[in-house]
């Protein structure tokens, strides 16, 4: 039977939040009554922020998008969905090297959960941008501030400096 109320969780690194990941997530809401984004505790190569800093960064963005909000999870994504009863798990396409591992993934958690991915294609112009990249290149000294927001610009400045004088 057709849901009326569609609760979904938008699951992520986020370390941190970029243009990309902000595309999926208004996109999403076009989609879905509720939408939780999910900020994975689980460890990442070279972190930037915490994830208690990455859920209040993105809190600071969705501020006015009372159907959004942003929490941390521990541990297996579909256990997390499960326990908030979200019926679906939203991700982002960028190019067909993430269909891949998307495919692999949205199987496997329905294979486990028998939840269902639902996939959004980024705009054009954000099909090229990475968390990864993004904390690579500004750590070099590149200027990053078209691909993620203003606020989160600052953020990952203020935190390049300080790991540069800790050094
Ligand atoms: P993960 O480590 O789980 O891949 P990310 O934070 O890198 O976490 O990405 C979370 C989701 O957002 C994934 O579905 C990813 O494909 C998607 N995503 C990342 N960057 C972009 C982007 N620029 N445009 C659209 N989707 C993106």
């Amino acid at each position: 039977m057709k849901k009326t109320f569609v609760k979904a969780i938008f699951p992520g690194s986020f370390d941190p939040i970029t243009n990309g990941h902000l595309d999926v997530v208004h996109r999403g809401m076009k989609l879905f009554d509720e939408l939780i984004i999910a900020v994975g505790r689980s460890p990442i190569k070279n972190p930037l922020f915490t994830p208690e800093e990455r859920v209040e960064m993105i809190a600071e963005l969705v501020t006015d998008m009372p159907r959004v909000s942003v929490e941390s999870f521990d541990g297996l994504t579909v256990k997390y969905a499960a326990k908030k009863g979200a019926d679906v798990i939203l991700r982002g396409l960028r190019s067909l090297t993430d269909v891949q591992y998307e495919f692999q993934l949205a199987m496997t958690n329905r294979a486990v959960a028998g939840i269902e991915t639902v996939f959004v294609m980024t705009s054009e112009q954000y099909g090229f941008t990475s968390s990864t990249l993004i904390r690579e290149v500004a750590s070099l000294g590149g200027d990053v501030s078209k691909l993620i927001p203003k606020t989160i610009y600052n953020r990952v400045q203020q935190r390049l400096k300080k790991l540069n004088r800790e050094e």
